[in-house]
């Protein structure tokens, strides 16, 4: 079986973004590869967290992931820093990186741009930590958005590297698995772009009912159609297409015809949105809520998903120390 590995930010609570354009495709992706997520939490040093963050971040994706449905039998689900063997080969792909290759990625020139005063060693060697996560696995394939990509290049750059230094067939180079181009796009509640936990524009599958409620009755709309059939501006179009995804086809399809007649309410509209949202997010809410109290649950998963990578791990850098002349 095809060997997928796929990090995931420790950056707060999901919502139904996160939920369709990245959850959904992992839930689907433990039934027909070998997958290993993990929280990467050496990853977010980078920006000097907390340590009471860290923990409870750490808590809240597991209660989350596990939430939406993957499941601790099928993928392993594992805490980065609980699996050492990935700093033994990030010092190794170190020793083989260059300064001037990672100063030109992209991302880590946005980050200088952005947080000047904090060009930390652990953000230019960034992609280094990453192909160490994917490599130490072998993995096949790894699912990534487009400004991963050229992580994924330097990936298979010290892959293919590391193979030419030490003339062995060792590494193969991981594909890169674009599952985000057919995934739904979901946009925010504030008229226009995409729902985004810095656009202050989401809804959390945690949120409660009043909140949801609260939230999709703020979002913007227009003073309604002028003609039948008429276009729709982003704020409308935004909020069918939220109903698209989460409501009955039968209530969009409603709407929809009541928008083209001009006979639309938005109140009416977006009070149907609000509750189909929540009648979506409560069995998840209160699946994170039982998991969320269950700490002892969330320390055997991660247990035991720590074990399962860890095997894998072991065994490649025993065989990395063996290529690289480590007795
Ligand atoms: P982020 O926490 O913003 O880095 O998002 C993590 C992943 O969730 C992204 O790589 C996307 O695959 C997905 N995602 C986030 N926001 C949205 C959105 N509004 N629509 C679709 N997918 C999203």
């Amino acid at each position: 079986m095809q060997k997928v590995v796929s990090g995931i930010r420790p950056t707060g609570n999901l919502h139904l973004g996160n939920y369709f354009g990245a959850v959904k495709s992992f839930v689907q992706m433990q039934n027909e590869y070998d997958c290993l997520f993990f929280i990467a939490d050496w990853h977010s040093l980078t920006t000097h967290p907390k340590p009471e963050n860290i923990r409870r971040s750490t808590r809240t994706i597991l209660a989350e992931y596990l939430a939406c449905g993957i499941d601790p039998d099928k993928a392993a689900i594992y805490v980065q820093s609980d699996v050492k063997q990935v700093l033994e080969l990030y010092l190794y792909l170190n020793m083989n990186a260059y300064l001037g290759e990672l100063e030109r990625v992209t991302s880590f020139k946005e980050k200088v741009r952005k947080q000047p005063d904090n060009v930390n060693a652990g953000l230019l060697t960034y992609p280094s930590l990453m192909a160490a996560d994917i490599l130490m696995h072998k993995a096949d394939k790894v699912p990534v958005g487009k400004d991963q990509e050229q992580n994924m290049e330097m990936a298979r750059l010290f892959a293919r590297r590391f193979n030419r230094i030490y003339e062995v067939e060792y590494f193969k180079e991981p594909e890169s698995f674009h599952f985000n181009q057919k995934a739904v796009k979901v946009p925010g509640l504030d008229g226009s772009g995409k729902m985004g936990k810095s656009e202050g524009n989401a809804i959390y599958l945690c949120d409660d009912e009043a909140t949801i409620r609260k939230k999709v009755m703020r979002a913007v709309t227009d003073s309604g159609p002028t003609e039948p059939n008429q276009q729709k501006p982003e704020p409308i179009q935004n909020l069918f297409t939220l109903m698209e995804i989460v409501s009955a086809p039968d209530t969009y399809n409603f709407f929809n015809d009541q928008y083209n007649n001009m006979a639309i309410r938005y109140g009416d509209m977006k009070k149907q949105l609000a509750a189909d949202i929540n009648d979506f997010c409560a069995p998840i809410r209160e699946r994170i809520l039982a998991y969320s109290a269950d700490e002892e649950y969330l320390a055997k998963v991660a247990r035991l998903g720590a074990e399962k990578a860890a095997e894998s791990a072991q065994k490649t850098i025993e065989e990395v120390r063996h290529i690289i002349g480590f007795r």
